[in-house]
């Protein structure tokens, strides 16, 4: 058990700088004792956009309004079509 301990304890030291900084952007990290991935949980608020499903075009060819021809929503932000500065596109 000491040889884990002791790759464990390497591990850490090697990643430190690389975990401190993902610490301070919030994002998720799984470890073993060997590797470290990393993780922005904002990618959870990413969903496919519903009403182009996730196509990002509309019937009429314009880019979809709601997700501004991406074929995603970001759920944190309020709905493009509430934004007066975004062009208009297909329909919302
Ligand atoms: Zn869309």
């Amino acid at each position: 058990m000491r040889i884990v301990a002791l790759l464990w304890k390497l591990s850490g030291e090697a990643f430190a700088e690389i975990d401190a900084f993902a610490w301070v952007q919030r994002w998720e990290v799984r470890r073993t004792w060997h590797t470290h991935a990393y993780r922005d949980t904002r990618f959870d608020a990413l969903a496919a956009c519903t009403i182009c499903s996730a196509k990002g075009r509309c019937p009429t060819g314009l880019p979809c309004r709601r997700c501004r021809g991406t074929g995603r929503v970001n759920l944190l932000e309020p709905p493009a079509s509430r934004r007066p500065e975004r062009p208009s596109g297909g329909r919302a």
